[in-house]
């Protein structure tokens, strides 16, 4: 199985779909994330198989500009919570909240100034968006154009199931020509979490 531990988060980042990919990286950049990005992130990894204890290890690390008191007092409890250890109704304990799908994501709380959640898709600009696509590795002049194009007619779905078929092009041809995967299994994508999944399966 996969290793999904504190220590391989940048490694698998690579499989993430935009809105997580910006998290991680305004994180790294910035050594801090504002409540909600904590938040989305949190569940995100939670739902990708995180345990606790190393997502605590995670933000600890990715914290690193200060003390353990100051993250102990202001960010340990705030994980917990999400995993459902602390805090909330008692039918969330011992089991937190669900990572949130795209609609939430798309449709609740957009994010302001200096907040990295929300989906880039809908929550960027158009130039802003080209910039993050290219430093993540998309650089298809026709794959950007469609992205363009799906974002102005606001199909923000499209466009990350155009990027996530972009970024697997020869994976998906793979299981295609070999019939490993049904249409199910290639359908559209409405769940972040969904999005990491059908990646690392393709590639590993
Ligand atoms: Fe994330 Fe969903 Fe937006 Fe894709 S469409 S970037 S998975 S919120």
């Amino acid at each position: 199985g996969a290793d999904i531990s504190a220590r391989t988060i940048d490694t698998l980042s690579s499989s993430f779909p935009l809105c997580m990919q910006n998290l991680h990286r305004s994180l790294r950049r910035d050594a801090h994330l504002k409540h909600y990005g904590r938040l989305q992130y949190t569940l995100f990894l939670k739902g990708i198989g995180l345990n606790l204890e190393e997502c605590l290890i995670f933000w600890r690390g990715g914290f690193n500009k200060i003390t353990d008191d100051a993250f102990n007092k202001d960010y340990r409890y705030n994980v917990r919570h999400a995993y459902g250890e602390v805090g909330g109704d008692s039918n969330r304990r011992g089991k937190g909240y669900s990572p949130f799908s795209c609609h939430k994501i798309l449709t609740e709380h957009p994010p302001g100034p200096g907040e990295a959640h929300g989906c880039p898709y809908r929550h960027f600009s158009t130039e802003n968006l080209m910039g993050l696509l290219q430093t993540v590795g998309v650089r298809d002049q026709e794959a950007l154009r469609g992205v363009r194009e799906d974002k102005e007619k606001t199909k923000f779905h499209l466009a990350c199931n155009r990027v996530f078929e972009y970024a697997h092009k020869q994976e998906i041809q793979k299981v295609r020509e070999e019939g490993t995967w049904g249409a199910a299994q290639l359908e559209t994508l409405i769940h972040p979490n969904e999005y990491f999944k059908r990646s690392y399966l393709l590639r590993n």
